[in-house]
């Protein structure tokens, strides 16, 4: 276990620690941080939510000069969002260092940009594509900056964003520190990394380290066809406090969420066809609670820190195991407990596999709750709303009509019942219509092992050579429902 304390931070630095309530660094952090203040080039590899943004922003606000006016850090980042998750991370750790950071995206007003750039931040992070334009424009002069750092790298690269990349780098000074962080290290990154870093250390942290250990993992075995009330009926028994719904492609968000609207959840979806403003808005939205279902495509969620998440429900399976542990990171995040379940048609049980030997961990079988529990659940729910009314007093303006009532039927379960009824949102039956997706294709041959069945540039390699195939010799007798304990 690291303190920050025996990481020779100075003491602004270990002032906003504190503050935003880190009692001990992540594994990834405890091991980059003092490489990265040694001055060392850097390859960290960790799993998303392991705190990979303070591993590179502590060592780097240490290093700014806050009496210069200049850039002297860049970092680049795949989405806008991320971009502004990492500006608003680093703006809590330099605040009481007094380093001015901005954040520079695409969709966002660029003469806004401009007049924020003349402020002199020490410190940008941006998408390619903009900092490109403010380069291009002269409104960013990166001729000062030490330090580069490239986030999310694995993602920059499905994304296609090597050459802009590439065209930012001829800007910076050749002298400098450069660190790359990704969640997961495809051979084409570890060879761009290669080229622009000088002697890199790789630093890599096993993806079981943090997250995975605190997430309950679960699948349901489910005809397409009954994917929808299946979620509809979980998401009432487990009255989920914020719920990620993960679907395969655009056309799913969209119907999803509108049929979970439709049955009377708060939900909302966000993939990449949104605008900026919609998608910022509903993660917004998200983070304050106003809605409880967000219906998520890998690509719209991926890298965000969304926390407080409690449920992932995986509608479809993913391709590859290494979206799956993508999306369970985003629950159980900085220590907190969550549950995922996933999914699973019967003729996918195959990938399910292959997803487990990615994780080394079973996922446990759950059956689907019936419309009873379902209603249950939400009995409970409102058995829990009106204990806690009792609780919180205050009824006395409601005591007469309650005597009244009492006095009329004098039967008070019956009283009681009715009330219970008209407050319980019974598991609604409204049809809604949902497209069906084909099952993914089945590839026996292909967990017979080969590849190391990681590399985004592969994906029909699955599965560990030399390992043993999964035997599927599941212990049947308990079988969890959704129930909550
Ligand atoms: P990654 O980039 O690895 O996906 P983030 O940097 O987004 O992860 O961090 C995930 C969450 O964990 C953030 O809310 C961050 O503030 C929090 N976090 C980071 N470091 C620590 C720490 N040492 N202790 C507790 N929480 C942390
Ligand atoms: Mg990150």
């Amino acid at each position: 276990m690291t303190k920050f304390a025996d990481l020779n931070l100075s003491p602004a630095l270990l002032k906003a620690v504190n503050r935003m309530g880190f009692e001990e660094a992540t594994p990834i952090q405890a091991k980059t941080i003092p490489l990265s203040m040694a001055g060392k080039d850097l390859i960290g590899q960790a799993q998303t939510g392991t705190g990979k943004t303070a591993a590179f922003g502590i060592p780097l606000i240490e290093k700014i000069d806050v009496k210069s006016q200049h850039v002297q850090g860049i970092i680049i980042a795949p989405t806008r969002e991320l971009a502004i998750q990492v500006s608003e991370e680093l703006y809590k750790i330099g605040v009481d260092a007094r380093v001015k950071v901005l954040a520079v995206y695409g969709g966002s007003d660029i003469q806004r940009q401009i007049r924020s750039l003349k402020k002199g931040p020490h410190i940008i992070v941006g998408t390619p594509g903009r900092i490109l334009d403010h380069i291009n424009r002269r409104t960013l002069k990166l001729g000062n900056v030490h330090t580069l750092i490239l986030d999310e790298a694995d993602e920059m690269l499905n994304m296609g964003f090597i050459d802009d990349i590439e065209a930012i780098l001829e800007t910076v000074p050749e002298e400098r520190q450069t660190l790359l962080f990704s969640a997961t290290m495809p051979e084409p990154i570890r060879r761009i990394a290669e080229r622009f870093m000088k002697s890199p250390e790789t630093v890599r942290v096993q993806a079981k380290e943090m997250t995975v250990p605190l997430i309950e993992q679960f699948f349901v075995k489910v005809p397409e066809k009954e994917k929808f009330d299946v979620l509809a009926r979980l998401i009432d028994v487990q009255s989920p406090e914020l719920a990620i719904v993960f679907g395969r492609t655009k056309r799913r968000v969209d119907e999803l969420s509108n049929a979970l609207t439709v049955r009377g959840y708060t939900a909302e979806g966000i993939h990449g066809d949104l605008s900026q403003a919609k998608r910022l808005s509903v993660l917004k939205k998200f983070k304050e609670g106003k809605v409880d279902v967000l219906v998520a495509t890998d690509v719209a969620a991926r890298g965000l820190d969304i926390s407080g998440v409690t449920h992932v429900y995986n509608y479809d399976i993913p391709q590859d195991p290494e979206s799956y542990v993508h999306r369970i990171g985003r629950t159980g995040r900085a220590g907190k407990e969550g549950m995922a379940i996933t999914f699973v048609s019967p003729r996918e049980m195959g990938y399910l596999r292959i997803v487990e030997q990615t994780t080394k961990k079973r996922m446990q079988p759950m059956r689907p709750p019936t419309w009873d529990e379902a209603l249950e659940g939400q009995q409970r729910i409102t058995m829990e709303k009106l204990e806690e009314s009792i609780k919180e007093g205050n009824l006395d303006e409601y005591k007469s009509v309650a005597k009244d009532l009492l006095t009329e039927y004098d039967d008070a379960i019956t009283v009681i019942a009715a009330a219970l009824k008209v407050l319980t949102k019974e598991p609604d039956k409204t049809p809604v219509h949902i497209t069906e997706e084909k099952p993914l294709p089945q590839k026996r041959e292909s967990f017979k092992g080969g590849g190391s069945g990681r590399g985004g540039e592969n994906r029909n390699r699955r599965g560990k050579s030399g390992q043993q195939p999964y035997k599927g010799n599941r212990k049947p007798q308990r079988r969890p429902t959704g129930r909550r304990p």
